[in-house]
């Protein structure tokens, strides 16, 4: 068996909300092709690292460094989603006044703007490309709806197929399963195991079953570190990792 190779990897970043530290002196390192997940408690920092890796965060020390090198952190966030990087938010970012047609043709590669991204316009290989994602997340029966009118599951959807159609080398899934039914929640699970091997997902996650399921490897943060990272079964049978669980809950 071929040696991993790394594709992402951050090197002792800390970032700082006016003197906080969310993030401390921390590296990481994802292989090309994984599906990984990142849990820990609420304020561990998972959100903040997909921040810094895709840019809208500035880490005030360290590096983060993709593929052959380039240095995201010297980069803007445009230039970060045109090197292959997509972000799909903890909130879904969908545009609730437009279909759900134009929001996923909005996000080919190609278009810039609506004008450009209107159906007329569009070649027959967009269109294709449109409906195979419409299919893959479900939503062909709702593609005039407006974004805005759908449900918060179907919206999470639709963010997935607008990551999906932008065929990126690096997927960033903060929270894709929140609102999402237990069934929906398993198709989540399989369209993430069943993407094109050459892709890369780090997806952060708290409903633990779904991570139970569905990882093959798990890195677990706290206090803004890294606290352990393994498959699922030592993660699980770290103390570490129940007494971090263990504490919020008794802050609950
Ligand atoms: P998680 O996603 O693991 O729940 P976050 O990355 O959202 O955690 O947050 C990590 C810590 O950083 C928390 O204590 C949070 O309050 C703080 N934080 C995150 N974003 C900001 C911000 N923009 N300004 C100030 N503090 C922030
Ligand atoms: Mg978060």
């Amino acid at each position: 068996m071929n040696a991993p190779t790394a594709i992402l990897s951050a090197h002792d970043i800390t970032v700082e909300f006016s003197g906080f530290k969310a993030i401390q002196n921390l590296n990481f390192t994802l292989n090309a092709g994984e599906l990984r997940f990142l849990i820990g408690p609420n304020g561990a920092g998972k959100t903040t690292l997909l921040d810094s890796i895709c840019g809208r965060v500035k880490p005030a020390t360290g590096k983060v460094v993709f593929k052959d090198g380039t240095e995201l952190q010297r980069l803007q966030e445009h230039q970060i989603v045109q090197r292959g990087i997509a972000r799909k938010f903890q909130t879904p970012a969908v545009f609730g006044s437009l279909s759900v047609w134009d929001n996923l043709a909005l996000s080919l590669r190609g278009p810039r703007n609506l004008l450009a991204s209107l159906r007329s316009r569009l070649s027959g290989q967009q269109h294709q490309e449109i409906d195979k994602w419409l299919n893959v997340i479900g939503l062909q029966e709702q593609v005039n709806t407006l974004a805005g009118q759908l449900s918060h599951g179907q919206k999470q959807w639709l963010e997935i197929g607008m990551i999906l159609v932008q065929t990126p080398d690096v997927l960033l899934l903060d929270e894709p399963a929140a609102g999402m039914t237990d069934h929906e929640t398993d198709a989540l699970g399989k369209l993430l195991q069943n993407l094109d091997p050459h892709q890369t997902v780090l997806v952060v996650e708290h409903d633990m079953e779904f991570v139970r399921r569905y990882a093959h490897t798990v890195t677990v943060m706290h206090e803004g570190k890294i606290l352990c990272e393994g498959d699922m079964e030592t993660v699980q049978n770290d103390p570490r990792v129940a007494e971090v669980y263990l504490q919020r809950r008794v802050e609950a």
